[in-house]
């Protein structure tokens, strides 16, 4: 699948806007992405996720893990693709940490997945808890980088898509300067 198709997945769901948009950062930027609502797709979720399980099927894989709740729907679709067992990490006191009787084995072999890499700190985390418990990590795959290129786990990683951040401080955006309207995504009045 190339990234032009990728793109549309996010187009079609509207996953991905276009136009004035305040980001919750206080900057401006011309698009707006959330990836949970191309999620809310089956079809497109599995076309994603088997570009993720692609990439990692000679790669030998005991368990798929991932960090919620972001992460949850793309790596149950990545391990239910590979045939694997999938668990998740959740936040307790702010730290994110294996509950409900999970457990990770010496020497087992894991996949880290996630949807959107930004700073990469929840992914980070997830690879702590993997090491801890002296697994094995062999992969981190994500659908979206947008780190624009920034952020390295230091074990083979594969994003579906990289999407470049542009954003600006109020007073060097050229939308304002356009007289273009500025919406808050997530507002009543956002569609
Ligand atoms: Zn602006």
């Amino acid at each position: 699948m190339t990234e032009t198709e990728i793109l549309n997945f996010f187009k079609e769901s509207e996953a991905l806007l276009t136009g004035h948009f305040l980001l919750t950062s206080g900057r401006h930027s011309d698009r707006y992405f959330q990836c949970a609502k191309v999620l809310q797709y089956p079809e497109y979720t599995e076309k994603l996720c088997k570009v993720i399980a692609d990439n990692f099927k000679e790669t030998e894989i005991d368990t798929v893990i991932a960090p919620a709740i972001g992460g949850l729907v793309v790596g149950q679709e990545v391990a239910r693709q590979l045939n694997k067992r999938f668990i998740f990490a959740e936040r307790e006191d702010k730290k994110l940490t294996l509950r409900r009787g999970f457990t990770l084995e010496e020497n087992e072999n894991v996949l880290v997945c996630e949807d959107v890499v930004t700073t990469g700190g929840s992914v980070f985390e997830v690879i702590n808890i993997v090491n801890n418990n002296k697994a094995k990590v062999v992969g981190v795959g994500f659908i979206v980088d947008r780190s624009n290129g920034k952020v390295n786990f230091g074990y083979p990683q594969f994003s579906a898509l990289k999407m470049e951040v542009v954003s600006y401080i109020p007073d060097e955006c050229p939308l304002c300067r356009e007289d273009i309207e500025l919406v808050k995504p997530g507002s009543r009045n956002f569609k």
